[in-house]
């Protein structure tokens, strides 16, 4: 029997049980939705979240592989009520990746490294990568 039980196996409940699993826990995944899903978000990946992905062993060149269809940002890009864009300089730098592509890479390091799941499973993914 799972020890320890975590609701929600989005990025904070799937990295809190890579980590646990991984210290030896038994750990188990539940979430109240379908999973995984697409949420509305911004897709940005900040470079800050990079560095602490590496802590599960997702790398910049495995974000890099699935932001490849969408844009580095290298600024922030604000759209205004006169429909006129602004490219800001912004300390916000990062990858676009989709919501949906992105939980899923959490959610399959939990499981790899040994959470049991309790979640329902979509498996048309496909359709999110580029
Ligand atoms: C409009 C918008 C845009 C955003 N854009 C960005 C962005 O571009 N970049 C960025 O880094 N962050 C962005 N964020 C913030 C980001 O979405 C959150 O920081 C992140 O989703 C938090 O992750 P989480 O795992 O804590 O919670 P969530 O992603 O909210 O996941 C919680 C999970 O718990 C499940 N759950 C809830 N209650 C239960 C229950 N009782 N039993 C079982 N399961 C349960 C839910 O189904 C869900 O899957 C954005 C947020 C919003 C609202």
């Amino acid at each position: 029997m799972p020890k320890i039980v975590i609701l929600g196996a989005r990025p904070a409940g799937s990295s809190a049980g890579y980590h646990l699993a991984k210290s030896s826990h038994q750990v188990m995944l539940i979430d109240k939705d379908c999973f995984p899903r697409d949420k509305v978000y911004g897709d940005v990946i900040s470079l800050e979240s990079v560095q602490v992905l590496s802590t599960m062993g997702i790398y910049p060149q495995d974000i890099e592989s699935l932001a490849s269809e969408y844009a580095q940002i290298d600024g922030l890009l604000l759209g205004v009520s006169n429909e006129i864009n602004h490219l800001q300089d912004t300390h916000l730098k990062g990858y676009c990746i989709p919501r949906f592509v992105f939980d899923n890479l959490l959610y399959q390091k939990a499981i790899n490294a040994g959470c049991v799941a309790r979640t329902q499973k979509i498996t048309n993914i496909e359709r999110y990568h580029p």
